[in-house]
C-alpha cells in the first residue's frame, strides 16, 4: 500500500516526540528535508499545471505559493523552478534523492538550466553533480555565471541590465540606530566594499572592535571625509552636514542639562556633543521664552589656518600605533574645547573616528607627558580617580 501524507505526517510526529535531538546526525536529517524539498517542488509544479492557482483566482503560481504556502517571492519562485528542471534532468533528481547532492546545489543547477534557455541542452547534468560535490553553493553560482556567459552571452547582458534595475538603498531610523539595506550593481558594490576594507584593519592591538563594527565605522568615516571635503554639492543652498542643538550646559555635560538634539529633535548623548563641538562650526542662538532674539555669528571651533598648521606637524592619527593618515583626521582637543580648551597647536591632536570617539564616549584619556601624549584606557583612569588626580587630567 503507498504511503500517504498522513503516514509521513505521523511518522514526523513520532520522530519529533520520540527521537532525543542528541542522536540525531544532522548530515542525514539535511538530506531527508533536501528530498522532501524536491518532492514538494515537484508536487507545487504538478498543481500548477494543472491550474489550482488559476482555480483559487491567483494569476500567478509564485503568487499562489506565497499566499498558500507563506512563502517568500524569492522562496516561491525557487521551488517551482527546481520542479519544473528536475523533470528533465533525471541524473541530477536521482543524485539529490540519494543523498549525494543537496537541494541547494540541485537548486543552482535548474536554475542554470532556466537561464540557458534555447541552449539548456549544453547543460551536461553529470558534469554539474561533480560540480555540486566539489563545491560550495557559492563556487556553483560562480560556476554558474561563467557558464551562462560562455554559452549565451547576450542573455547574461540582459540579465545584468535587469538586475541592475533592482539596486536601492534605504536607510531608515529604527530603536534610536539606523538601518541600512540594499543592493548594489556589482561594480558599485566592489568599489565600496573596496574602500571600505581599506578602511576597517584594526587600527592598534587593543582595537577590540568586531570586523562587522569595524565595516560600519569605515563607511561613517568614508562620508564624512567626503562631507568634509566639501565638494559634494548643495541643496537649499548649504553643503551636506549635521545640526546639533545644544544649551551652554549641555556643551560642558553639566548633570540635569537637557538633552542636545541632532536636527529632527533626536536626543544625543553630551559626550558626542563635545566630540562634535571640537570640529564644528557655531552658531550662538540666544532666546527669550522661546522665541529667538539674537543669533551670533557662525564661528569654527578650529580655524581653517589652524587645521593646517596641526596637519603640518603630523603625518597621522594620534592615536596609539595608528597609521590613519592625517587627510582622514580631525582635530581634538586636549583639553576640550567645550571646557575652555584653547585651539592652539599645543593643545591639539589629529584622531581619527575611531580615536576620537574613544576619548570622548570610550572613556580613554588624553594626557600630556613631556613633549609628547599619552592614551589612559578606561580601566586606569578609573584606578587613577580611586587614588585621586596624581596629574593633570585632560578636561
Ligand atoms: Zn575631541
Ligand atoms: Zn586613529
Amino acid at each position: 500500500m503507498p504511503i500517504e501524507l498522513e503516514d509521513l505526517k505521523a511518522a514526523v510526529g513520532d520522530f519529533e516526540r520520540d527521537v532525543d535531538d542528541g542522536d540525531v546526525d544532522p548530515v542525514e536529517l539535511r538530506q531527508l528535508i533536501d528530498r522532501l524539498e524536491a518532492k514538494f517542488s515537484r508536487v507545487v509544479r504538478r498543481a500548477t499545471e494543472r491550474g489550482d492557482h488559476l482555480l483559487r483566482g491567483h494569476c500567478s503560481a509564485v503568487s499562489w505559493l506565497m499566499n498558500t504556502c507563506t512563502m517568500s517571492q524569492s522562496s516561491a519562485s525557487d521551488r517551482l523552478c527546481v520542479g519544473k528542471h528536475l523533470e528533465s534532468m533525471p541524473k541530477v533528481a536521482q543524485a539529490l534523492s540519494f543523498g549525494e547532492i543537496g537541494y541547494q546545489s540541485a537548486s543552482v543547477i535548474c536554475h542554470l538550466r532556466d537561464r540557458l534557455g534555447q541552449q539548456r541542452d549544453e547543460l551536461d547534468e553529470e558534469q554539474w553533480i561533480r560540480y555540486a560535490r566539489e563545491h560550495s553553493i557559492k563556487n556553483m553560482n560562480a560556476l554558474s555565471d561563467h557558464m551562462r556567459y560562455v554559452l549565451d552571452p547576450d542573455g547574461f547582458d540582459r540579465d545584468t541590465e535587469q538586475n541592475y534595475e533592482e539596486r536601492f538603498l534605504d536607510v531608515s531610523e529604527m530603536n534610536g540606530m539606523y538601518h541600512l539595506t540594499g543592493v548594489i550593481d556589482p561594480e558599485g558594490g566592489a568599489v565600496l566594499k573596496s574602500a571600505v576594507d581599506a578602511l576597517a584593519k584594526k587600527l592598534d592591538q587593543d582595537d577590540g572592535r568586531t570586523s562587522k563594527q569595524r565595516r560600519a565605522d569605515a563607511s561613517t568615516e568614508i562620508v564624512y571625509h567626503a562631507v568634509e571635503a566639501g565638494t559634494l554639492p548643495r541643496r537649499n543652498g548649504v553643503r551636506p552636514h549635521i545640526t546639533v542643538t545644544t544649551t551652554l550646559e549641555g556643551l560642558k555635560g553639566e548633570v540635569g542639562a537637557a538633552a542636545s538634539e541632532l536636527q529632527g529633535g533626536k536626543p544625543i548623548s553630551s559626550k558626542t556633543v563635545q566630540r562634535l563641538a571640537c570640529d564644528g562650526t557655531l552658531c550662538r542662538v540666544l532666546k527669550a521664552d522661546s522665541v529667538v532674539v539674537d543669533v551670533g555669528r557662525a564661528t569654527r571651533s578650529v580655524s581653517p589656518a589652524q587645521w593646517r598648521g596641526l596637519k603640518a606637524r603630523h603625518r597621522s592619527c594620534s592615536g596609539p600605533g595608528c597609521d590613519r593618515p592625517v587627510n582622514w583626521t580631525s582635530p581634538h582637543h586636549i583639553e576640550f574645547w567645550s571646557h575652555g580648551g584653547e585651539s592652539n597647536l599645543r593643545n591639539m591632536l589629529p584622531l581619527c573616528y575611531y580615536h576620537h570617539r574613544l576619548v570622548h564616549e570610550g572613556g580613554w584619556q588624553v594626557v600630556r607627558a613631556g613633549e609628547g601624549v599619552k592614551f589612559i584606557p578606561p580601566d586606569r583612569v578609573i584606578a587613577r580617580r580611586a587614588r585621586g588626580p596624581g596629574m593633570r587630567r585632560a578636561a
